[in-house]
């Protein structure tokens, strides 16, 4: 317990320099861009083609700024009362696109309604990240199934999937910012650790199940919230 004391620390003091390095880089970025774009009326053809690559990768440098301020939670969020089922829901068709064809997209959602306290756009990011991971360790193609169900405490939403699985070196690091093991045009390892720092934030806990070649299962728990639903909320009292 209190080595994970220690490690929420540590991600949290990393989370704080991260976005402040990001921030700063962003609007560099953004300089560069604006200057690249200011030339390209300027340039010979030969010109032009250098300087799209010169966009190219201040436009890549861009989306990992983004990951990174998203990671540093430098954003303020609002938090309020979502049906965990209505996130499955509404963004199974944008999952879907991420991960191509190969990929078969399931979702279970729970007959019942799942309220929790959470902020929206952070449970859509938790999704995406989630379901994009499992594309990457389905090269050849495979299943990933979205399930949602209950506790009598808690909403629960399980990512499975039929991929490579993780060894026990990978599973203990995988919430670790900056862990990847993912080439580094591909995988910034600020996926699962974002991931980690918005479940906690809400009060939820997440693990993980995996092993080589058996494919790997996230479960994610959120404490469920009263508002939505009438029954808790009349039996409620002061638990
Ligand atoms: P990234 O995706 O950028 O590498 P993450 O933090 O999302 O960063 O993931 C960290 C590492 O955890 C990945 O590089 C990969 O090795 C491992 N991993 C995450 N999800 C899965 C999965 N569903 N199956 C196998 N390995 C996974």
């Amino acid at each position: 317990d209190k080595q994970r004391r220690i490690r929420a620390e540590r991600m949290e003091s990393l989370g704080q320099l991260a976005g402040g390095v990001a921030h700063d880089f962003n609007n560099l970025l953004a300089i560069i861009l604006n200057y690249a774009d200011l030339m390209a009326d300027e340039v010979t053809p030969d010109g032009a083609a250098d300087l799209a690559r010169i966009r190219d990768a201040a436009d890549r440098a861009r989306t990992l700024t983004g990951q990174l301020l998203l990671f540093a939670k430098r954003e303020p969020t609002q938090v309020e009362t979502v049906d965990l089922n209505d996130v499955v829901t509404d963004a199974r068709e944008l999952l879907s696109r991420s991960i191509g064809g190969r990929v078969r997209l399931t979702c279970r959602p729970d007959p019942g309604p799942l309220p929790v306290r959470a902020n929206r756009g952070r449970l859509d990011q938790i999704l995406m990240n989630l379901v994009i991971n499992a594309r990457d360790a389905m090269p050849d193609g495979g299943d990933v199934v979205i399930a949602t169900g209950r506790t009598s405490t808690h909403a629960e939403m399980t990512v499975r999937d039929t991929g490579t699985g993780m060894t026990a070196e990978v599973k203990e690091r995988l919430f670790e910012p900056f862990f990847t093991t993912k080439p580094a045009d591909r995988g910034t390892g600020l996926g699962l650790s974002t991931v980690y720092g918005i479940v906690t934030d809400a009060g939820g806990q997440i693990g993980v199940d995996s092993s080589p070649g058996a494919g790997t299962t996230f479960v994610i728990r959120l404490p469920l919230a009263p508002a939505l639903s009438p029954v808790v909320l009349g039996a409620g009292g002061s638990s």
